[in-house]
């Protein structure tokens, strides 16, 4: 059965291209008798907004977008993603990571220096030394060598090379997860099988698929669609917000 999603976070209000996208999100469910679901993305606890949070549920009202089951609040799921941190750690498929501010700075600068995108230094991977006493973030192993790859439904084939993809954060120093984590890990335990949103969320599925991948999920299909733009080839102004 499909399954889709609409998964906003709520720091600013609804804009037309969020509206778009869970309009041919609904639309794509409904067209193969399938479900519609809603996330609130919610884990930035310093920019959320609860008037962003209270139009988004007006948004659907006003547009009739039904959605089935209760809304997920990823505020709620921290312990949840919390076991999936630590099960990464105990499969070695993800590590504490002891750089300091100053490490992470030096290598920025000799990324910059040899043109190399940014990437850390991946001291701490297989580290089994003595750790400094500072609270480590939790990064998850890339692949060293190979492609990256998934097919996309509206972009056709999509590949980088592993080499140029980050052991990413996955946990921040002070246990908070990443939205790329727990994106992938909310999109699996919901059963989305299509994944609609904006292409400017290309990058980030590279990241989601590692996840997947580290945890044995199933690849869900991905659709990235256009982002809407104005005459000049811009992004809406975040003003361009629906007032309903
Ligand atoms: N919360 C993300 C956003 O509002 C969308 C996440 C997604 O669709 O995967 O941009």
């Amino acid at each position: 059965m499909t399954t889709t999603r609409f998964a906003p976070s709520p720091t600013g209000y609804m804009h037309i291209g969020g509206i778009r996208t869970a309009l041919f999100s609904y639309l794509w469910a409904k067209n193969n008798s399938g479900e519609f679901k809603l996330r609130i993305e919610d884990t930035d606890l310093k920019r959320n907004n609860e008037d962003a949070s209270q139009a988004i549920l007006q948004a659907f009202e006003w547009f009739e977008l039904k959605y089935t089951d209760k809304i997920v609040y990823q505020s709620q799921r921290f312990d949840l993603y919390a076991k999936y941190i630590q099960k990464l750690i105990d499969q070695d498929k993800a590590y504490y990571c002891y750089l300091s501010k100053e490490e992470l700075e030096l290598t920025r600068k000799e990324n910059e220096k040899n043109k190399q995108s940014l990437r850390h230094n991946k001291k701490y991977r297989d580290y089994k030394g003595e750790t400094p006493d500072i609270k480590p973030t939790v990064r998850i192993k890339a692949p060293n060598s190979g492609k990256i790859e998934f097919y996309d439904k509206i972009k056709g084939q999509m590949s980088i090379d592993a080499t140029d993809m980050d052991d990413f954060i996955i946990a921040r120093s002070d246990g908070a997860p990443t939205y790329n984590f727990v994106v992938a890990i909310d999109d699996a335990l919901m059963k989305i099988t299509d994944i609609i949103r904006g292409d400017d969320h290309l990058s980030n599925t590279f990241k989601q698929l590692l996840v997947y991948n580290a945890l044995e999920f199933d690849v869900p299909s991905f659709y990235h669609v256009p982002m809407i733009l104005n005459e000049s080839g811009k992004n809406y102004p975040k003003e361009m917000v629906l007032l309903m």
